[in-house]
């Protein structure tokens, strides 16, 4: 069967378990009968920093967030802070704010996007845009900015259903929509708030709508449906503020959003999610590398007291040569990867708490051995974020009800996500084509589409297609 047209829904936050159990209940009759009846459901692991922006990365281009350089929801790049003036808007990035300008020049330009692939595709929010036509107006823009400032997340979800039924065509052959209210709501509130609960009923209703206006336009039988999630989210108890604490136990003047304009930095704090953050040195310059011992050199003990707090659950950070190296208090255990293979040491105690692994892997065996664990792929999702020269020095992930910023964040998170840990990478996935469910990735979804629509998948992305599609 080969589909003349293909729409991919991404409900932003979405967590699989809450998306099983409304399944189950019937909650969710319209993405049951229209999409999982005439296809199949599987969860899926999505991509570290699972974090809105980098984990849209591989539902577009098939490539992990590390692969395009674009490690996080904000980062710092070392070689232009220490080479470029202090006016160049390069040097540091927050997506969280007006430099989401720069997110589609900050992608690698050799690997192309969903958008730039198809001939007449429809893009409803998704940031990642690249090569997608701009169709909202100047009125709409202020509108959809006035509703984000408001935190109107239902009247956004509202309005993304109204603008795809407006602008999707009978020529659209690809479209992408994003619905943030899930995750906009889980952060004002918590995961399973009642008023998170309906975003996953208001996705429902519009799949119902969705069938009816194929089904009207005789397109029922030859559109692709796929409904996908970037990342979980948990609950939020404490917050651990990782930047002034390196500031004032370690005197380390250290800049991170929205604090980043000060002279003379030697640190660099950049949270995504608020779950993990990227944390830099200043190793006599910017432009010189740090390893592990440049960091215990530099912060003497930082590490040790870092894993003695409940806040903290991981710690990975670069040893000499390509080897990195993962910290917790379960553990150590050392990351390398060679010609499509994982490497993996364990020193004593496993840091992720596995059973036993070969030594050796390939990214498939990787995946399946982790799936059922609490750290789904962390290994493979490790080894990606270090491609990009935008990875910290040191990579500090917080522990479920912990994260890592407090002072700068308002309004106060009181959920979180970005981490390794299956609550926030194990996400839902449904296609209305067949497909064999199990160990599958979000960078997977990418060549399954291009296949099932009869175009030509791009040589060296990370994802391969859904096994069982015929
Ligand atoms: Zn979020």
């Amino acid at each position: 069967m080969t589909y003349r047209s293909s729409i991919l829904l991404l409900a932003d936050g979405a967590r699989y378990d809450i998306f099983e159990d409304l399944l189950e209940k019937g909650e969710l009759p319209n993405i049951r009968e229209h999409i999982i009846d005439r296809g199949a459901y599987s969860r899926m692991t999505s991509t570290f920093t699972s974090t809105t922006g980098p984990a849209y990365v591989p539902f577009m281009t098939g490539c992990f967030p590390g692969t395009v350089n674009m490690p996080g929801i904000r980062w710092f790049d070392k070689a232009a802070f220490g080479s470029k003036p202090f006016w160049n808007p390069h040097r540091f990035r927050s997506y969280c704010g007006w430099e989401i300008i720069f997110l589609n020049g900050d992608l690698r330009p050799d690997k192309l996007t969903l958008f730039e692939i198809f001939q007449n595709p429809l893009n409803i929010f998704n940031q990642v845009s690249r090569g997608a036509r701009l169709q909202s107006g100047w009125i709409e823009r202020i509108n959809i900015a006035r509703e984000k400032r408001r935190k109107n997340y239902e009247h956004l979800d509202d309005l993304a259903a109204r603008l795809f039924f407006r602008r999707f065509k009978p020529d659209t052959d690809f479209a992408f929509v994003v619905f943030q209210g899930i995750d906009g709501v889980s952060h004002l509130t918590h995961p399973h708030h009642e008023r998170v609960i309906e975003g996953y009923r208001r996705l429902d209703r519009f799949v119902g709508s969705l069938a009816a206006d194929l089904k009207k336009s005789h397109r029922y039988d030859d559109t692709l449906i796929g409904i996908c999630s970037d990342h979980g989210l948990t609950a939020t108890h404490t917050h651990f503020d990782l930047a002034p604490y390196l500031e004032e136990k370690y005197g380390l003047k250290t800049i991170s959003y929205t604090n980043i304009f000060r002279s003379k930095p030697v640190a660099s704090v950049q949270v995504s999610g608020n779950a993990m953050a990227h944390v830099y040195f200043k190793n006599r310059s910017w432009m010189h590398p740090c390893f592990e011992e440049d960091v215990e050199r530099l912060a003497p003990g930082l590490q040790a007291a870092l894993l003695s707090y409940d806040a903290i659950d991981l710690l990975i950070v670069r040893r000499s040569g390509s080897e990195i190296g993962v910290y917790s208090r379960r553990g150590s255990a050392i990351l390398s990867e060679s010609d499509g293979g994982i490497h993996y040491k364990v020193e004593k105690n496993d840091p992720f708490g596995f059973g036993p692994l070969p030594q050796t892997m390939t990214h498939s065996e990787s995946l399946e051995r982790t799936w059922d664990t609490n750290y789904p792929d962390a290994l493979l999702q490790i080894l990606q974020l270090f491609r990009s020269g935008r990875t910290g020095d040191l990579i500090v992930v917080s522990n479920n009800g912990f994260d890592l910023r407090e002072k700068w964040e308002n309004p106060e998170h009181k959920s979180s996500h970005g981490s390794l840990h299956r609550d926030h990478i194990m996400v839902p996935f449904c296609l209305s084509h067949p497909f064999t469910a199990g160990p599958i990735r979000s960078a997977d979804v990418f060549p399954t589409y291009l296949k099932l629509l009869a175009k030509t998948i791009p040589n060296l992305i990370d994802g391969i297609p859904f096994s069982g599609l015929d």
